[in-house]
């Protein structure tokens, strides 16, 4: 993250670097910064485009982005359509079962204390974020998460859940950071395979060529 032309926008670049386990596991995948990039970009105008406001102003290389400069919440919004990782482990459940309902997680945006799970009142009492701010992510990212579901479908992919960001931009709620599979579960819907850093995490080999094959979907997807 480098400062932008003006000081309302900064330039973002996406890295090879990769990490799991709270940074205790750590990797350099040459081609993952393009990769996600590419993604990323291609998600956030996909969402622009349907009327999610988000932190990109332009494109500017294969790796970089202007973006505007927001005031990051601290709060991770993690939206679940089917149980996996962190949620299969706490409550027990089988990784890929359907939940009855979009499970909304709040975390706190912190390394250093492990993301822990925030309720309502927690970020309301640390004044993390409002009733009315709590209100318009949870709106939000409930929409996000519709219009990712409906482009993950038409590539072949189960979005299993994801995380998002959200910062404050001239009075306004903005979507910010980005959206790849560095941030989501994708799984190839016919046959369950994972596509995302799941591979990094566990070991499954082909880290990036499950981010090649995401960004190869999405793009044909996006042409139908
Ligand atoms: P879990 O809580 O199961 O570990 O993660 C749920 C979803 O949110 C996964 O798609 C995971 O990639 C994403 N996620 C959770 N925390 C983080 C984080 O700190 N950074 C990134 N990039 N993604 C996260």
């Amino acid at each position: 993250m480098c400062r932008g032309p003006d000081d309302k926008s900064l330039v973002i670049r996406y890295r090879d670097t990769a990490t799991a386990l709270n940074g205790e596991k750590r990797a350099e995948l040459a081609g993952k910064g393009l990769l996600n990039a590419a993604i990323s970009h291609l998600l956030f105008a996909y969402l622009a485009e349907n009327g999610i406001a988000t932190h990109l102003i332009q494109v500017l290389d294969e790796e970089s982005a202007l973006v505007k400069k927001a005031a990051i919440v601290p709060v991770e919004v993690i939206v679940r359509n089917r149980a996996a990782g962190g949620f299969s482990q706490k409550y027990g459940v089988p990784e890929g079962t359907a939940l009855l309902n979009t499970v909304l997680e709040f975390c706190l945006k912190s390394d250093a204390l492990g993301d822990p799970m925030l309720n309502h009142s927690h970020i309301t009492a640390l004044g993390l974020a409002s009733e009315a701010e709590l209100a318009e992510m949870t709106r939000q990212a409930l929409v996000i998460n519709g219009l990712l579901c409906t482009l993950c479908e038409k590539a072949g992919m189960t979005l299993i859940d994801f995380k998002l960001e959200f910062g404050r931009y001239d009075d306004s709620l903005i979507l910010c950071d980005e959206i790849s599979p560095d941030s989501c579960r994708l799984w190839d819907t016919d046959t369950g395979k994972k596509l995302d850093k799941d591979r990094f995490r566990r070991d499954l080999g082909d880290v990036l060529g499950g981010y090649r094959e995401v960004l190869r979907r999405l793009r044909h997807a996006r042409s139908l």
